[in-house]
């Protein structure tokens, strides 16, 4: 049997008018095939997909919705936000059927959808919480109630799903809910902003995809909305909400990381569209800001536990890091819209740091448990807090379950994320062996990364000469492109059919130091290789971690473990033993340190 859906596009999560402010056009996702590191972790995660549909029925997510529709009887369940879950698994699901195809998926998405249009009431509004346990009491407590948030991962799984399907069902609800928020909600309406940004993305999209001007302008007005006042007294000081300083004026990311980053990945679609120069400019300062101060090595964001927060600039405590996995899919987001707006490598560099390290410690290698804090250290003796808490290990599920459907949808659009072209050609962002067909042009990618610095791009088809982007990462000093020194950034190869194109990119292993005012990690190195960050973990030492010390100047040297940790590039420095970060906790919650002080 085969699936018999067919898209209308193979357009991506964030795809620009022709009309945009871009200097890169991304590909669409069925453009870029992939094997290797990161096919392997999709596999993973295309169970965890099947497994994740019973987790939304046993948490209740979906039955709330039955209910909200009047096909289920009993009293909704779990947080305000609940919806959101269900719809970032369809979006989940939408990415994965434009990467492979199967009748269960469709299936799987269609009685879902179904349920979910059911849900909707007569005049767009659906959010299952408030129509059930609030008595249908909309847009009383928008600072909290996320109503706005859950419609923008609705219209976000909408808007994958007529892309890769060509299923217009959610589309229709997303329309109709979109509408009902551009009756209720603007500049000659109703003043007000949901406490948890990303509907601005979401609108920006939906208007991509249909065209509406009014989707837009709702999504230029929330980004303007805020800082203007309008949350304040609602049990946070508005710097949580991102409500401090209007989005143009503001000069950092602070509050709550998701919230923040979500805000600005939003803002910058705004710009795009608009071709909004001091939007665009006010997000460069406040994207190097946090790259500068306010990022950990892994990429991980968000400093506090407290508010789930970015902390003040250098603030960075390894062992009470929240730096919450959704806070690096958040940041890929961001940095993403970034580099297509701009074509500056640093947004793919940043890309690079987040998805191997902060993001990918956020699943087990397993692919179906998940961590909600990603800490870059784990004491010995470290007292479980919560069941967010790192001393249980990942989780199937949560209590607040942002993180895994946010997981699922990542992954599964992951190809996406890794190449764009222009008029002269293609880019290569990021390294992964496969194919990449864009229009006429047809290369084919040859690598080991991120184990081994060889990348290999062969140019099967195109019309004439292109011009090949590649990125060398700016950790990346010495690499060579056709055996000459190349700097970091994006070197410009001319091709033609036939031509085969070698980036060599330096695989030792760096001993990374922080900036000095990081009181948290002063004496301290961690390990980098490629573009992986390392830890020292507990099963690899007799001696408790939280006792290691590094001697720099000790060799170092790598090996190969196809059988461990999935396959594994194994540092050792002196008599200490590194595992890529991503990897921990895999084997058990073990103590686990990135920063290990010097001798
Ligand atoms: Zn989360």
């Amino acid at each position: 049997m085969t699936a018999t859906s067919s898209p209308t596009s193979t357009r991506g999560p964030a795809a620009p008018t022709s009309t945009a402010r871009v200097a890169l056009r991304p590909l669409g996702v069925g453009d870029v095939r992939i094997d290797g590191f990161w096919a392997d972790r999709q596999r993973a995660n295309a169970t965890a997909i099947t497994v994740g549909r019973q987790r939304l029925e046993e948490a209740g997510n979906l039955q709330n919705l039955r209910i909200a529709a009047g096909r289920a009887e009993g009293e909704v369940v779990g947080p305000v936000f609940a919806d959101s879950d269900v719809y970032k698994w369809l979006e989940a699901v939408a990415w994965e059927y434009a990467r492979r195809p199967s009748d269960e998926l469709l299936e799987m998405q269609r009685e879902v959808t179904a349920i979910v249009a059911a849900a909707q009431a007569d005049d767009g509004y659906l959010n299952s919480v408030v129509q059930v346990r609030h008595g249908n009491a909309r847009y009383t407590d928008l600072p909290w109630s996320h109503e706005h948030y859950c419609a923008g991962h609705l219209i976000q799984a909408a808007v994958a799903q007529v892309r890769c399907t060509g299923d217009t069902a959610l589309l229709d609800v997303a329309g109709k809910l979109a509408d009902h928020l551009a009756g209720t909600f603007g500049a000659d309406r109703r003043h007000d902003v949901d406490g948890h940004p990303v509907i601005e993305m979401a609108l920006v999209e939906l208007h991509r995809e249909t065209g509406d001007p009014r989707h837009l302008e709702l999504a230029r007005y929330f980004v303007d909305a805020r800082g203007q006042g309008l949350i304040s007294a609602h049990g946070r000081e508005p710097t949580y909400f991102s409500d401090r300083v209007p989005v143009r004026e503001a000069i950092t990311v602070e509050g709550h990381a998701v919230r923040a980053v979500y805000l600005a990945a939003g803002a910058a679609d705004v710009a795009a569209e608009l071709d909004d120069e001091g939007l665009l400019q006010a997000l460069r300062t406040q994207f190097d800001h946090m790259t500068a101060t306010k990022m950990y090595v892994t990429g991980g964001l968000g400093a506090r536990w407290e508010g789930e927060a970015f902390g003040d600039p250098f603030e960075l405590p390894t062992d009470r890091a929240y730096a919450e996995t959704c806070a690096a899919i958040g940041g890929v987001q961001w940095a993403w819209r970034m580099l297509l707006a701009t074509g500056d490598a640093r947004y793919a560099d940043a890309v690079e740091r987040m998805l191997y390290n902060g993001f990918l410690a956020g699943v087990s290698l397993s692919g179906s448990e998940y961590f909600y804090v990603n800490p870059l250290q784990h004491r010995s003796d470290a007292h479980a807090d919560g069941n967010r808490s790192p001393a249980h290990g990942r989780r199937g599920w949560f209590d607040c379950a942002c993180c895994p459907p946010n997981v699922m949808r990542t992954l599964s659009g992951l190809e996406g994320y890794l190449a764009t072209r222009d008029d002269a050609g293609v880019q290569l962002h990021q390294y992964a062996p496969g194919t990449i067909t864009t229009g006429e042009i047809g290369l084919e990618v040859e690598t080991e990364y991120p184990w081994d610095g060889l990348v290999r791009v062969r140019v099967d088809e195109a019309p004439g000469p292109i011009r090949l982007s590649l990125r060398v990462p700016a950790w990346a000093e010495g690499a060579t492109v056709g055996g000459r020194p190349a700097a970091p950034g994006y070197v410009e190869v001319p091709a033609v059919p036939g031509d085969v194109v070698e980036l060599r990119l330096p695989m030792e292993v760096r001993a990374t130091t922080a900036h000095p005012r990081v009181d948290a990690v002063r004496g301290c190195v961690a390990l980098e290789r490629g573009p992986l960050v390392y830890a020292a973990e507990q099963t690899d030492h007799d001696t408790p971690v939280d006792d290691l010390r590094i001697d720099p100047a000790a060799p170092r040297t790598v090996a190969h473990h196809p059988d461990l940790l999935g396959g594994v590039t194994v540092v050792t420095a002196g008599d200490l033993t590194l595992v890529p970060y991503y990897s921990w906790a895999n084997r058990g919650p073990a103590p686990m340190r990135v920063w290990i002080p010097t001798i």
